[in-house]
């Protein structure tokens, strides 16, 4: 048992998971992390699946996996780890069985992500059935920009969206060819789970992912939102 811990708690309490704020020096503070898969036609048919007769769908990361460093360390235990650009949508209220209509008023801002994959390991999930944890929660495996608020953007429903890797286009695609449009995604996702101030939400990814190596330069942009540079190391 160590005597460093903050009063009160027998460990030192983990630091809140944040992200800075457009335009202000107050930090949005981040509750949990969901990610839609396959909201993109053309990427579900890149990944081999009809999404005429598979919709898109949520898994999570932990809110500690986002990563603000710029630098992407490439991980352990994978060998085909995947670039995902993605729209990331911050709420700033929650609820449960929200309505479409009432969506929109809970978007507080928008960022710029990554949704870094171990295809190789999401792959072998995919086989056996099994959760994709390993492939998609790693650590620093969710790189973001800073959040723009609604205030600043506007709602945001259509848009360029694209990543280069070493200045070579690689992925293109618009917001407007989202298969779950953000007002549904929220409506859904507050079906399942009790949306809270804090959550974000990363969107799906337009057609065109592709491995990573170390030495890579990821620059990620979204019309209305902004840019995200990263380094693979
Ligand atoms: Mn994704």
């Amino acid at each position: 048992m160590s005597g460093e811990a903050e009063p009160g708690f027998v460990i030192q309490p983990a630091p809140r998971p944040v992200l800075p704020v457009t335009g202000t020096d107050r930090l949005f503070p981040v509750h949990r992390v969901y990610c839609v898969g396959r909201n993109y036609a053309a990427h579900a048919v890149e990944m081999g699946h009809d999404p005429a007769r598979s919709p898109p769908f949520f898994f999570q990361k932990n809110p500690d996996n986002l990563n603000l460093t710029g630098a992407f360390p490439y991980p352990a235990a994978s060998r085909d780890v995947h670039h995902e650009i993605e729209l990331v949508v911050a709420l700033g209220t929650g609820g449960r069985d929200i309505a479409v209509a009432d969506a929109p008023a809970c978007v507080h801002g928008y960022a710029v992500g990554l949704d870094m994959t171990r295809r190789d390991l999401q792959a072998e999930a995919k086989e056996l059935g099994r959760p994709w944890a390993t492939a998609k929660a790693f650590e620093a495996s969710a790189p973001c920009s800073p959040l723009v608020p609604v205030s600043r953007s506007g709602m945001l429903d259509a848009g360029a969206i694209w990543l280069d890797v070493n200045g070579e286009r690689r992925q293109t695609g618009d917001i407007n060819q989202m298969i779950w449009k953000i007002p549904e995604m929220i409506a859904c996702l507050s079906g399942f789970f009790t949306l809270m101030p804090g959550d974000v939400i990363f969107t799906g990814t337009p057609s065109g992912v592709g491995p990573v190596a170390r030495g890579d330069r990821l620059d990620g942009h979204i019309d209305g939102v902004g840019d995200l540079a990263v380094t693979v190391v």
